[in-house]
């Protein structure tokens, strides 16, 4: 095991002042809960700025990258060797060691940086990088220096123990979960809505979900398929709180008593309505669709306008400009396509109509829902009451 340790480099939340604690903590929460789900065990600590993981025992390298590769917030993962020691000699030892171990090829350009954080350490930041220096191209001669654009940075930090590295894994990006406020994503079992939850979580939201199910309509594999969706972003952003509403008495009667062209539109009023009041019940500030400019009849500017006007809540929409192209290659990166594309029926397809409105006004549908009065706001109550709660573990 020749990496103890790994640094967890942020960007952003590097510049959030007085608040930074804030990120830094719940960037350590999600590392932790990340890292729960790896065989091993490991410490995390804070210090001066920076993160570090340490290894407290056996573990498999790939797997702790791939943990702390879905952690928002960490821009880079450094793996660190640790030395026990300050003694100058030992740390050139294990430097040369470390480097041997690293790279096979030794042909690549390189410089050394140095932090100290024991000022009275026998030799100063320059001193280091310099002595370093030269005791590497002693021992390998095919390594040469560039100061101004080396291919590799060799960081060597004296702090009570010495802490080498030079390798940087990328991280995901972002802002820690947990940092941004909390959004109930309407979660379809297609390819867009869990982008959507993704991007969201990315600027470090907590996102809950709610799925519409209308059995017999829609099969008990549907269900499961968004099940699995939600198990796969939660990855990134933990347990997701997963709300099944059942739909289908509501989606009959407006199939009854409304014009069939409206139907999409209709029954995605009531989806914001019912996501509206379970997104209040657990402190949402606003909801998340997988809506994108075009895609569908429902998804005009003028179609969208008519259907957000029936709640009051911010409707964030992560993927409204994006080509579907572009957000299948993030579904693929996420993990979600796969499921994405297994064929299971969607409540919104099972009834829709053949010749969809693709400009609806507010006043046609309106009043087409005056309809609905007799029993939707009993449908609508018990919607609510029966929803079933679903906490969705990461896969
Ligand atoms: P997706 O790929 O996310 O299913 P889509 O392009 O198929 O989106 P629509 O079916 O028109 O688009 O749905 C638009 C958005 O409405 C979805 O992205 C999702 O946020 C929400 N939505 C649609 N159907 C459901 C459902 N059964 N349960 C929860 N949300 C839904
Ligand atoms: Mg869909």
């Amino acid at each position: 095991m020749l990496y103890k340790a790994f640094l967890l480099k942020y960007a952003e939340i590097g510049i959030k002042g007085k608040n930074r604690y804030i990120f830094e903590n719940a960037l350590v929460k999600q590392a932790k809960d990340a890292l729960a789900r790896v065989d091993g065990s490991f410490s995390i600590t804070k210090e001066m700025g920076r993160i570090y993981v340490e290894a407290e025992s056996e573990y498999d390298y790939d797997e702790v990258i791939d943990a702390l590769q879905h952690v928002f917030g960490i821009v880079a993962i450094c793996p660190v060797k640790i030395v026990d020691s300050i003694e100058w000699d030992t740390v050139v030892a294990e430097t040369i060691s470390y480097i041997d171990k690293v790279y096979d090829n030794k042909d690549f350009s390189f410089k050394v940086a140095a932090k100290r954080a024991n000022k009275s350490y026998e030799r100063t930041s320059p001193e280091i990088c310099i002595d370093m220096g030269e005791q590497l191209l002693n021992a390998y001669p095919e390594m040469h220096v560039d100061i101004h654009n080396p291919e590799t940075v060799i960081t060597i930090e004296i702090r009570n123990k010495t802490y080498i590295y030079s390798t940087i894994e990328p991280g995901p990006g972002g802002l820690p979960v947990g940092t941004g406020g909390k959004a109930m994503v309407l979660l379809s079992g297609g390819i867009d809505s869990p982008v959507s939850s993704y991007m969201i979580a990315k600027r470090g939201v907590t996102v809950e979900a709610v799925y519409f199910h209308a059995p017999p309509y829609t099969s008990e594999r549907a269900k499961q398929k968004v099940v699995d969706l939600a198990a796969r972003v939660a990855r990134y952003t933990g347990t997701i709180r997963l709300h099944v509403i059942n739909f289908t008495d509501i989606q009959m009667y407006i199939y009854d008593k409304c014009p069939h062209d409206q139907l999409t539109i209709i029954m995605k009023r009531y989806m914001l309505k019912l996501a509206q009041a379970l997104a209040e019940k657990d402190g949402c500030q606003a909801l998340v669709t997988g809506e994108s400019i075009g895609q569908v009849a429902s998804q005009t500017l003028q179609s969208m306008a008519v259907i957000e006007d029936a709640c009051s809540m911010p409707i964030y929409r992560p993927v409204i400009a994006f080509d579907k192209q572009d957000i299948v290659d993030i579904a693929e990166k996420v993990g979600t396509y796969e499921i994405s594309i297994q064929p299971y029926e969607d409540c919104c397809t099972t009834f829709v109509a053949k010749h969809p409105v693709t400009k609806p006004t507010l006043t046609s549908i309106q009043k087409s829902e005056t309809h609905l009065v007799e029993k939707i706001d009993e449908m609508v109550q018990k919607a609510l009451d029966t929803v079933e709660i679903i906490e969705v573990e990461a896969d």
